[in-house]
């Protein structure tokens, strides 16, 4: 990471689409950023020989000759992390891109070569003091976003997320020297000094530099027994992530990979989102940010793109770019995750990404593997995956980073690569079926196919938040829709009528768990997410009817009268129906049921 004395230079001899190879005049760092030609466009080191450097560019080479420079940087790909992140689009390498949050309809687009914008001024509030001891992580002021010193003298936060600037995970301890008075700053600007126990001296600013492929540092990662709540049934009840869990969402085109993970980035709960758009279509970001610079976040009533970033290198940006944008989307969470904060980021869809890797792996001549990739794309995608984690900071927070990633198989094979090697890096596999999503059953998750390995460490959350059967329930939902599936292919065999009451009964009550809480419409206003509250009263109630259920049937009650009950149609429509908060009803349903269950017992002995 430090520089050279003087920086390498190299005569471009050979040219293939996004890779070069170059001549060197001194020394380069293998993984070195580069710049490439008058136009300075950026590259990385991918590869070291005594005379000879291969570099892969991350912008359109189109008009690049032999004999064009590339001139060394002395460090390390990076990218600068500070507060303006939040609330921005950038490209895969942390650039700006200048489209307006609300200009939908136009597609980013990277100018090649182009430069960071001009730093933006933040207001801070120094929390050391001249002489203090700090060390890597340490606070040293609060920032915030979007001040005007001469409107607001107070410094108090008009909008944005409270930030804090921290001691660089790469300095050393020291003793505070200079800090500066409370004011506005530029990102760039020295704010504090710091001389170390050798006598040397640091200035610290409101960003630093960080090289994406290195995982920041940590004091200690530490076990999650905390969901990280998606606000959709099927996940959070059925297959939970933990904070600091990884999950995959392969599927199909067009079976909701896109709406699922923009829906959970909507209505999770985490502090800081970070959406890495991966070789998607653009409009689809474009319409993204649109929206969320709409939508207010139901828990601070704060604009959603306020707590988000957005990292884009759509299908209409240089290919090469993709392969370092989830590396930059993790660092970017990384960053956030260190100032005590917890951050889901969703990569859409890494599947584009394997592409990028696997095209320039052709062009460089490696050997190709399955499905054409290379043999490293499983410790690529090992080294995306394993940077989530739940863990002590430096400065001695809790924080943490999740990662949800889709997948897109071609043609919906999950046995095909990048499925199979996601598997193996993932907690938690929530697998998009496209029979469901032709049938319009939204969120698609095949409940069969899907999994969770946090489900055991989560059920003591859910005690605590007062679903005390939240274990047995889950486990007895997952059972029905197991035998669901055996019955239903009896049933297309030897009919529905002529099975016995009890695989009716079975299956009627699946039906009344997948229609009822399984189904969730992205797109309706009281049902998009519900509260754990919500989805606790929902389960306990479809747990009692089940177990009236039963009991109906041990006393002879057939289960086509209990579907014609009204309770079984007002359990149904429940979720679109009754909104948070609204425990007054749902309580109604409890008692109708009970009463239903009477009549109908009664009804049947009457009958005798
Ligand atoms: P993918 O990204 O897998 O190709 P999309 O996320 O774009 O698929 O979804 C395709 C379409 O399916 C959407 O335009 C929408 O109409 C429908 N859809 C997907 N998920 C949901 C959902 N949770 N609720 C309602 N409709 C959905
Ligand atoms: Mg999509």
């Amino acid at each position: 990471m430090n520089a050279h004395d003087v920086a390498a230079r190299a005569a471009t001899t050979w040219i293939s689409g996004p890779v070069l190879r170059a001549r060197p005049e001194g020394a380069f760092l293998l993984r070195e950023a580069v710049t490439v030609g008058e136009q300075r466009l950026l590259g990385e080191v991918i590869r070291l020989a005594r005379d000879e450097i291969t570099v892969q560019v991350y912008e359109d080479t189109s008009g690049l000759r032999p004999g064009t420079l590339v001139n060394g940087s002395g460090r390390l790909l990076s990218v600068r992390l500070g507060p303006g992140i939040l609330g921005h689009i950038f490209d895969g390498l942390l650039r700006p891109i200048g489209v307006a949050p609300g200009e939908a309809g136009r597609d980013p687009w990277v100018l090649p070569g182009m430069r960071d914008e001009a730093p933006a001024q933040f207001w801070l509030t120094p929390r050391v003091r001249v002489g203090d001891a700090i060390g890597p992580g340490d606070v040293v002021a609060d920032v915030s976003v979007g001040v005007d010193a001469s409107l607001s003298g107070s410094g108090e936060a008009l909008s944005g997320l409270p930030q804090r600037c921290l001691v660089p995970p790469d300095l050393p301890a020291g003793q505070v020297i200079e800090i500066a008075a409370a004011g506005s700053y530029r990102e760039d600007q020295p704010i504090c000094r710091v001389r170390d126990a050798q006598g040397g001296e640091h200035g610290i600013a409101l960003s630093h530099r960080w090289p994406v492929r290195i995982p920041r540092p940590v004091a200690q990662r530490l076990p999650s027994d905390e969901p990280m709540l998606t606000g959709q049934r099927i996940l959070d009840c059925l297959f939970p992530i933990a904070r600091g869990g990884t999950a995959a969402i392969p599927g199909g085109f067009g079976t909701g990979k896109t709406v699922l993970l923009e829906t959970v980035a909507k209505w999770c709960d985490a502090d800081v989102i970070v959406y890495v758009g991966c070789g998607e279509r653009g409009n689809e970001l474009a319409g993204l940010l649109a929206e969320f610079g709409e939508l207010e976040d139901p828990r601070s009533g704060r604009l959603l793109l306020e707590r988000t970033v957005v990292i884009a290198n759509t299908s209409n940006m240089p290919v090469s770019a993709r392969e370092a944008s989830i590396y930059t989307g993790i660092t970017v969470a990384e960053y956030f995750r260190d100032q005590g904060l917890n951050v889901t980021l969703m990569a859409d869809s890494t599947s584009r990404w394997a592409e990028a890797l696997r095209e320039v792996s052709g062009r460089l001549g490696e050997l190709p593997g399955e499905g054409g990739y290379p043999a490293y794309l499983s410790s690529r995608l090992a080294d995306f995956y394993e940077r989530a984690a739940r863990v002590r900071t430096l400065g001695g927070a809790n924080g943490s980073v999740s990662v949800l990633g889709a997948v897109s198989p071609p043609s919906g094979d999950f046995s095909e690569p990048v499925t199979n090697h996601t598997r193996r890096y993932v907690g938690c596999l929530w697998a998009l079926d496209v029979r469901r999503a032709q049938a319009r059953f939204y969120p698609a998750i095949q409940p069969l196919t899907s999994y969770s390995v946090s489900a055991a460490s989560l059920a003591r959350w859910w005690h605590s938040a007062g679903c005390t059967r939240w274990e047995a329930l889950r486990r007895r939902f997952l059972t029905l829709l197991e035998d669901e599936a055996r019955l239903e292919r009896m049933a297309r065999i030897i009919g529905r009528d002529a099975m016995p009451a009890r695989q009716r009964l079975i299956l009627l009550c699946a039906q009344l768990v997948n229609q009822a809480f399984l189904r969730q419409s992205a797109f309706s206003d009281i049902d998009r997410y519900a509260t754990p509250q919500r989805q606790a009263v929902m389960m306990r109630l479809l747990g009692s009817f089940i177990e009236a259920a039963e009991g109906l049937l041990e006393a002879n009650v057939p289960p086509e009268r209990i579907a014609e009950a009204p309770i079984f149609r007002a359990l149904m429509r429940m979720g679109e129906e009754i909104p948070d908060g609204d425990w007054e009803r749902f309580s109604e349903l409890d008692r109708e049921l009970t009463a239903t269950a009477r009549r109908l017992r009664e009804e049947v002995s009457g009958d005798e």
